[in-house]
């Protein structure tokens, strides 16, 4: 580390910053979701907006300039439009106007016209709609709320008041959901004509009602039938002129999440709200998970943090392989040198990814294969705990 600085030196002040705001509201639960949030109501609003920026004060980001924010939930489009003003003014009065790119995340049944208006006044560049499925009865398997009426009409009102870039997230490998109703999903999304496509395979979350059915053995999981899912989504993908640029995002060129593949090349994030995690001050910590503890944490002054970990050199280039491999673009072994002064060459665990067929290289890049890919996760796994 330099002197008189307690971070790595691999996080340099000129690398990009972010900031994570976590919006805990959502009107309901969806069956599946394993993120924290609570019903809304005004008082916890007004409570939650005087925390945020009384987080901000305690953020000390020196005359750092955001590049990317991203609002996510919970359910930040539940605000009201003069509420997302004023949480979007007191955090550019604190840290400006981030300069590449700011995404908000909305559910097609929060969207209204004098919301987008106010997001578009902020400076947002790109909306992100979780719209999960197309198919009315997969929709209410998944416990959402929204109808495909409100699908369609949300996603015409966020392209008529114009934004750089709109995302909608699918999930897929739902119960009971067939191969045949996955590429119609796929297809149907594509005809939108979105600029980023995000797909999630379904996970089944600790303490989700999800988990309970399957504990109960009235759900279960089938690998097989993740692949071939995988597969579909990759055929439609490139039929529809979309490039795969992560395991789970597809884009049209330029589209890309900055936000996202920031955090995965891991730069710095400031994480604000209640279960926001950071990247920043030297370690990686969450907020505390409770509107309420994060709220009496501030009011003393203090942000609540909770799994603390601090940044290493070996920490990061671990982290910056195993989140590097899920990216197309794949991890370049000189730039990782360069920055944290570890030559991987000859690391065992990589040659044999790519004596397993899981990874190939390109010159000094490494990447992963189609069918490394396809295991992602049992690669990563297998990278935990090597490096740092
Ligand atoms: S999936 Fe999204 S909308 Fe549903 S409960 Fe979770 S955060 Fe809220």
């Amino acid at each position: 580390m330099r002197k008189g600085e307690d971070k790595p030196e691999s996080l340099t002040r000129d690398g990009p910053l972010g900031l994570y705001l976590h919006v805990p509201f959502c009107s309901t639960s969806c069956d599946f979701c394993g993120f924290y949030q609570i019903q809304s109501d005004r008082k916890g609003i007004l409570s939650y907006i005087d925390g945020v920026k009384r987080e901000l004060e305690l953020v000390d980001a020196g005359n750092r300039k955001l590049d990317t924010m991203f609002w996510g939930g919970g359910t930040p489009g539940l605000l009201p439009a003069g509420d997302m003003l004023k949480v979007a003014g007191a955090i550019t009065d604190a840290l400006g106007k981030p300069r590449q790119e700011w995404t908000v995340e909305m559910a097609p049944s929060s969207v209204k016209r004098d919301k987008l208006e106010a997001l578009k006044e902020a400076g947002v560049t790109r909306i992100s709609m979780g719209i999960q499925s197309l198919n009315e009865r997969l929709l209410d398997a998944l416990g959402r709320q929204h109808s495909l009426k409100q699908i369609m009409n949300a996603y015409e009102m966020i392209r008529d008041v114009g934004f750089r870039s709109v995302n909608v997230d699918l999930i897929f490998a739902i119960p009971t959901q067939s191969e045949e109703e996955w590429r119609a999903d796929v297809r149907g999304a594509l005809a939108l004509e979105p600029d980023h496509l995000s797909t999630y395979c379904l996970t089944f979350e600790e303490d989700t009602a999800l988990f309970i059915k399957l504990q109960q053995g009235k759900v279960k999981i089938d690998t097989d039938r993740e692949a071939r899912f995988y597969t579909v989504m990759w055929e439609e993908a490139a039929a529809g002129g979309f490039g795969q640029y992560e395991i789970s995002n597809y884009a049209r060129p330029g589209h890309a999440c900055v936000h996202n593949m920031n955090t995965w090349r891991m730069a710095e994030w400031i994480g604000v709200g209640p279960s926001a995690a950071s990247q920043w001050g030297g370690s990686r910590h969450t907020n505390t998970p409770d509107l309420k503890d994060w709220l009496a944490g501030l009011e003393r002054g203090e942000r609540g943090l909770v799994d603390r970990v601090e940044l290493s050199d070996g920490l990061l280039l671990e982290d910056s392989l195993i989140f590097g491999l899920r990216m197309n673009e794949g991890v370049d072994l000189a730039a990782l040198k360069r920055r944290f002064g570890r030559d991987l060459e000859d690391f065992p665990v990589l040659r044999q990814l790519v004596s397993e067929g899981k990874a190939e290289r390109d010159g000094t890049v490494l990447r992963l294969t189609s069918e490394g890919r396809m295991v992602a996760d049992a690669v990563g796994e297998a990278l935990l705990g090597e490096l740092s």
